[in-house]
């Protein structure tokens, strides 16, 4: 390891005229640069699966999504550069015209296996499965690896210097790694892109290796719930586009900007910290926004 290599990513410092108003700083680690379509966290959320998945000596990578799913392309292309096969099992019902997330998964050789909202709620997974043959990873890489590796997103990064890190949660795996790592006086901060997801911080501490350790998710910032978006977050992104040149997605980092600057606007953050933001890529996921929303 690492089969597929981490390019060194410096934080970026943003300057907003509302920072330096409260005193804050604020740098973006650019997770979304790393790698053309295994964007942001994804690998670093992968990584020991398919270590693992080889030291067993497994043909198939087995994993679960929904047609816009970041986790299900990032797998799909890890899986080709690393010469193992791939299957996906996608919530709903197949459609004539896939997804381009979808489309882009096949192009890198997954398989693919359709099943209803219902199945996949109830994680009745077909048959056909050979368990012997397959390591299979949950739906967005959640697990104690998915941990592990998640973790190593701060290893190239002098990371004790901040005083929060703040990141986009869906499953809670990046947080949970995030939080292993960091220091005791340091806390991480999470934006729940999910609508009352009550479960969250309940699986979040189930990954972690210190109870004590320090973080907050904030559920105010969903704009409806996963995957939905409103007139006011598009806004949103275009305009922290125009100030920082920073592009983001609908799904996680548009809320985690829109959510960390209204935190900083609302004095959540004491004068003096200084924060690392992750952006944790996901940009492809745009695609499924109609033309001409965004300007990058
Ligand atoms: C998958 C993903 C996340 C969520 O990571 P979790 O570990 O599931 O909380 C955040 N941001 C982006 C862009 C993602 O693709």
């Amino acid at each position: 390891m690492p089969f597929i290599p981490i390019p060194n990513i410096a934080p970026e410092k943003i300057s907003l005229d509302l920072l330096s108003k409260k005193n804050v700083e604020a740098s973006v680690l650019r997770l979304d640069k790393v790698h053309p379509v295994i964007s942001g966290n994804k690998w670093f959320k992968l990584r020991y699966y398919f270590e693992d998945a080889i030291r067993q000596n497994k043909k198939t990578i087995v994993t679960f999504g929904g047609a816009w799913s970041n986790h299900i392309v990032a797998t799909a292309a890890a899986s080709k550069e690393i010469g193992i096969n791939s299957l996906g099992i996608i919530r709903g019902e197949e459609t004539v015209d896939l997804s381009p997330t979808l489309r882009q998964a096949k192009e890198f050789g997954m398989e693919l296996i359709f099943i209803s909202r219902e199945d996949y709620r109830r994680k009745k997974i077909p048959i056909q499965l050979n368990e012997s043959d397959h390591y299979i990873i949950n739906e967005g890489g959640y697990g104690v690896k998915g941990a592990e590796g998640a973790a190593t997103i701060l290893d190239a990064v002098d990371f004790q210097s901040y005083t929060h890190i703040c990141c986009a949660v869906g499953t809670g795996t990046m947080i949970a790694g995030l939080t292993n790592r960091t220091a005791t006086l340091q806390k991480t901060i999470g934006i729940s892109v999910l609508k009352n997801n009550v479960s969250l911080n309940g699986k979040i501490r189930e990954l972690l290796i210190n109870e004590e350790k320090s973080f907050q998710i904030i559920h105010d910032y969903h704009f409806g719930g996963y995957a939905k978006h409103t007139v006011e977050l598009i806004t949103s992104m275009n305009e922290f586009y125009r100030q920082t040149n920073i592009p983001s997605d609908f799904v996680y980092t548009g809320k985690l900007f829109y959510g960390v600057i209204d935190l900083i606007r609302n004095n959540f953050f004491l004068s003096g910290s200084k924060l690392l933001v992750i952006h944790s890529g996901g940009l492809q996921g745009n695609a499924s926004l109609k033309e001409g929303k965004l300007i990058f």
